[in-house]
């Protein structure tokens, strides 16, 4: 890095200043511009009409971003919030701040890698009109493993879990976390100013053609609909950012020593205890899956391994192999019949949907899982394996209307969990047993037994 370098940190779901490749890579630099861009997409709707981004996920975004901010004042930086295209926004920048370099991490959707390839195209017609360059630089910071140290080349990666969790295992290496400086180079000029052209306020255009916001805007401005009350029955309530995360670990594993029976407990449905509850900051990156493995691997010097310990990590390989599963299969992630190409007679019936939706189908064990993530924005692992097998295999509804609900509903969405998740549960994606199928009476007997979680969610029961 020398001292003429002018960067841009674009900041996707890689919100955070720990273990943040781009962050540890630009001391030295001149300035720095740290900018997180809402792209329209964010805020539109789904195929079927869902809104992107349902009002619980809205609202941890937002702390998230709020906190980012903050992390980075205390290193001598901050975060600029825009609203547009990135391919509009950073060349506008670049031309603005003359800047030289752009980082940005690297993402398994096939809309996040469309962004890219267009902001590449936009910045090459810079180059062209104005003879200077700007670099590119990708970075790898959502996933434990690095793409580098995977033994195969992607389009040769194991269609099938086991297999990949098998030759990964076999050449074990997870890289060390990396360090981000103290102190950070100074944004260029003063960004709030607009390095002297004119004050930026908020709602202030950039240049002729860029819309932007320079602020984090409220869950209304987001969602245009209010902020979520916390409900009491919600045995866990996130909130966003890195600080919280990492309180949440050391309270999960560490005070509550509740790491020991994992494995045991996985499965639960009710409390904050039976599971990590870490995935709604590994989506939006504000805690680094290294981080949760240092840690788990120090607990097992200091305290105890065990099948628990683990069967986190394992955990966190599933989380893995979804990632480098959506970057290998593309667009066949979203399709009807999915990255295997099956296809099923799937109905498209609204009202059924309804029913499936609000938790009104009949089925108690599926209702009181659709109540808890209408009212909380979460659900556990098991409800969610349960609800997405009744959806397809029992009402035969086409498996993307509940996968793009989820998409709005969960505050821990993730394109590549989720859309990977659900090909898997409904027989259209990787799982080598095809007819999977839960039987929702005979699962609420096995994991709610005394009915503690149905009565907990389904009023008409107590
Ligand atoms: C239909 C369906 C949709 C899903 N959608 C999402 C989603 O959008 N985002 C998401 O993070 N997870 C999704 N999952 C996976 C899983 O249900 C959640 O990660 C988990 O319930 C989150 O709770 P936790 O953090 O307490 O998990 P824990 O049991 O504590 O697991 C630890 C971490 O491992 C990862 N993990 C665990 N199980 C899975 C899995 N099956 N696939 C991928 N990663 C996993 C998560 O990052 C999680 O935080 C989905 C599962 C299903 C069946």
């Amino acid at each position: 890095m020398t001292a003429v370098d002018r960067h841009l940190i674009w900041f996707r779901n890689d919100l955070r200043t720990h273990d943040h490749p781009a962050l540890a890579a630009v001391s030295g630099a001149e300035s720095l511009l740290c900018v997180a861009i809402l792209p329209p997409r964010l805020l539109g709707t789904t195929e079927h009409g869902f809104r992107r981004t349902g009002p619980f996920r809205a609202r941890f975004l937002i702390e998230t971003l709020q906190e980012l901010d903050r992390e980075l004042r205390a290193r001598g930086n901050r975060l600029f919030v825009v609203r547009g295209q990135p391919s509009d926004v950073v060349p506008e920048l670049c031309s603005r701040y003359d800047l030289t370099d752009i980082w940005y991490p690297d993402e398994p959707g096939t809309e996040e890698a469309t962004e890219v390839s267009e902001l590449t195209d936009a910045l090459h017609r810079l180059s062209e009109s104005t003879g200077r360059s700007v670099r590119m630089h990708a970075h790898v910071s959502s996933t434990l493993l690095h793409s580098d140290d995977l033994p195969f080349q992607l389009e040769q990666m194991p269609r099938v879990f086991t297999d990949f969790r098998k030759a990964v295992e076999h050449v074990w290496t997870v890289r060390e976390m990396v360090n981000t400086p103290s102190g950070l180079p100074p944004p260029p000029g003063d960004p709030d100013r607009d390095n002297g052209v004119g004050p930026v306020t908020r709602d202030s255009v950039v240049g002729e053609s860029v819309s932007v916001v320079w602020g984090i805007p409220s869950v209304e401005a987001l969602t245009r609909e209010s902020a979520p009350e916390p409900d009491p029955r919600a045995a866990f309530v996130w909130r966003g950012g890195e600080g919280a995360a990492k309180r949440r670990l050391e309270k999960w594993i560490w005070e509550q020593d509740a790491l020991r029976r994992y494995k045991e407990t996985r499965n639960g449905l009710l409390g904050a205890e039976y599971s990590s509850k870490l995935s709604a900051w590994l989506s939006v990156g504000s805690i680094s899956p290294r981080f949760v493995y240092e840690e788990v691997r120090r607990y097992e010097r200091e305290r105890v391994r065990n099948h628990s310990t683990y069967w986190l990590i394992f955990e966190l390989l599933w989380r893995d192999y979804f990632w480098f599963l959506a970057k290998k299969v593309g667009p066949r992630l979203f399709a009807r019949s999915g990255p295997r190409r099956v296809t099923k007679p799937w109905r498209y019936d609204r009202e059924a949907f309804d029913r499936w939706r609000t938790g009104n189908t009949g089925n108690d064990f599926i209702d009181a899982n659709m109540r808890e993530i209408a009212a909380t924005g979460y659900m556990s692992n098991r409800g969610r394996q349960n609800v997405a097998s009744f959806l397809a295999r029992d009402l035969q509804l086409d498996w993307r209307l509940g996968a793009e609900y989820f998409e709005s509903m969960l505050v821990d969405y993730d394109v590549a969990s989720n859309y990977g998740n659900w090909t898997y549960a409904v027989g259209v994606g990787t799982d080598p047993r095809e007819d999977r199928w839960f039987n929702p009476d005979r699962q609420a007997e096995r994991y709610d037994p005394d009915g503690s979680y149905r009565r907990t969610w389904l009023a008409e029961l107590r």
